[in-house]
């Protein structure tokens, strides 16, 4: 399946440090930092470091390794940021916005991270 991905995205200019962003955890597969407009007291985008444009591209095109990484960087952030349920933490959401119908702003596959307040409805 065929996705195009644009090397103009705000994530890829992060990824290669021409903008700066506020890491918060990184391994060779992912990089985890602090969205611009926090939405919630703890708000963290963790995306791969691979050319994917969306979920569904990551899921269907990355490697094993690549998704590993990818994964666990995810479980490193909630749990330092204090919002891990093995750790007893009160939770979090974790929202991945796909295409047009997903209002994904910025097409570099993303997980939003947020916690640290109780969220409010799903869908709007
Ligand atoms: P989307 O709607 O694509 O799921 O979300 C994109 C997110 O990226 C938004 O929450 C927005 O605040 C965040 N964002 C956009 N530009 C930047 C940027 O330059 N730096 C950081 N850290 N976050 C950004």
């Amino acid at each position: 399946m065929a996705y195009d991905y644009d090397d103009n995205n705000i994530f890829a200019k992060i990824l290669r440090g021409e903008i700066p962003n506020d890491t918060v955890a990184e391994n060779d597969h992912a990089l985890a930092f602090r969205d611009i407009a926090p939405k919630a007291p703890s708000h963290v985008l963790v995306i791969p470091k691979g050319r994917y444009v969306s979920f569904d591209d990551f899921a269907a095109n990355a490697s094993e390794a690549e998704m590993v990484g990818f994964m666990r960087l995810c479980a490193e952030v909630c749990e330092s940021e204090g919002i891990s349920l093995g750790s007893g933490n009160q939770g979090f959401r974790a929202i991945a916005n796909s295409g047009p119908h997903g209002v994904q702003e910025v097409p570099h596959f993303h997980l939003h991270i947020m916690g640290g307040r109780m969220m409010g409805p799903m869908i709007s």
